[in-house]
């Protein structure tokens, strides 16, 4: 039985009347950078998630970049970051000039350690970036705790948690502001690039909003340096058709992972966190560990399963930021995340043959 690590054409093909007529309606309008289809789908999108409001763009690395400009963060300031995760967490720091400090994750969550927070921060500290990485909330209580001890601007990058909640609270409300990403692969996934911006905070929103069409809240007169950040109107039309099923996705990637941690059952895997104090993950990976992590992946290759390896090397060790001068040892639990992890299939569309496979074959090596 063959099983791919996604597939994304399943999805689009059990929605594909419905997404072409929508796509159809957006040409035939010619309504294609923001206008009506994003303002519905940001509309739908706070209702449906619990947000006062959303702003849509065109990708999930373009709020990163907005949420460290309407931080302030400049030339001289430093900001914390986990080393393990997608790069675009970070790049939001370099683009205004500032410096990613690295503070190592949880063993068992992959997260970032808050009890390493305190002992990276300086005088130049200026924010947190924290992660929902794999669709696990971060410890946003002792993250937030700390923020507020010294003063900090706290981004969340829910890009893989869409749907998600911490404490009770969606993502991304819990810091100063949260950003999405829409990428293809994510748990919410566009025809192509989009992400969104929430905060908490009327006055950072309403700037946010201004930022994302070129510092600009009336035409051709330029309050800000800004960008041009916004949505395309084909993407707010195929979102807003999705956004409806998240839900029921969302509880199918549970329902997988729920027999993945009831099945596997091998000595030295170890197996992911759903839930903690914070939160329950919506599973935008399924992540384990093996310590023969190569052999494993080449053995479920030959039993037709697809796997990734998410992420192979740390940000700290990238060669782009090689100047920062982090040495080989200096991030031990992201390091060793690096060279044992491995991710399953977890798309919802997955048949529980599939993941019977799955399972069987991990428990076979
Ligand atoms: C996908 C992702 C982003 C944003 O990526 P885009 O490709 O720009 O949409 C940011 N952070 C994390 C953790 C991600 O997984």
């Amino acid at each position: 039985m063959k099983v791919p690590f996604l597939d994304l054409s399943l999805q689009h093909r059990a929605i594909r009347e419905q997404a072409l007529a929508a796509l159809a309606a957006t040409y035939d309008a010619t309504r294609f950078c923001l206008g009506k289809d994003v303002e519905d789908f940001e509309a739908a999108f706070a209702k449906t998630l619990g947000y006062p409001r959303a702003l849509g763009l065109n990708s999930g690395t373009s709020p990163l970049h907005m949420a460290a400009a309407l931080a302030g963060w400049g030339p001289g300031d430093e900001v914390i970051a986990p080393p393990f995760t997608f790069i675009s967490t970070v790049w939001g720091i370099s683009y205004v000039g500032a410096t990613p400090v690295f503070v190592d994750i949880d063993e068992a969550t992959f997260l970032l350690d808050p009890a390493k927070i305190e002992a990276a921060i300086t005088p130049r500290t200026k924010g947190i970036v924290a992660v929902h990485l794999f669709g696990l909330p971060a410890p946003m209580e002792a993250i937030l705790a700390i923020a507020k001890k010294h003063g900090l601007f706290v981004v969340e990058d829910c890009a893989q948690a869409v749907g998600a909640t911490c404490g009770g609270t969606p993502v991304g409300l819990l810091g100063d502001c949260g950003t999405f990403s829409f990428y293809p692969t994510k748990n919410l996934g566009g025809c192509g690039e989009g992400g969104a911006f929430v905060s908490r905070r009327e006055e950072i929103f309403e700037k946010a909003k201004l930022l994302r069409v070129h510092g600009s809240g009336r035409r051709y007169y330029h309050d800000h340096v800004g960008f041009n950040f916004r949505m395309d109107g084909f993407q707010g039309a195929l979102l807003g058709v999705k956004l409806p099923h998240l839900a029921g996705w969302t509880a199918r990637r549970r329902e997988i992972a729920n027999r993945y941690l009831a099945g596997i059952k091998h000595p030295d895997v170890r197996l992911p966190v759903g839930q903690t104090t914070d939160g329950e993950s919506v599973w935008h990976q399924f992540t384990i560990r093996h310590p023969r992590r190569d052999a494993l992946r080449e053995h479920l290759a030959k039993h037709d399963v697809g796997t990734d390896l998410i992420y192979p090397v740390p940000l700290h060790r990238q060669a782009c930021y090689a100047s920062l001068g982090y040495a080989e040892g200096s991030m031990p639990v992201a390091e060793r995340a690096c060279a044992t992890v491995l991710s399953l299939p977890i798309f919802p569309e997955l048949t529980d043959a599939q993941v019977e496979h799955v399972i069987a074959s991990v428990n076979a090596f």
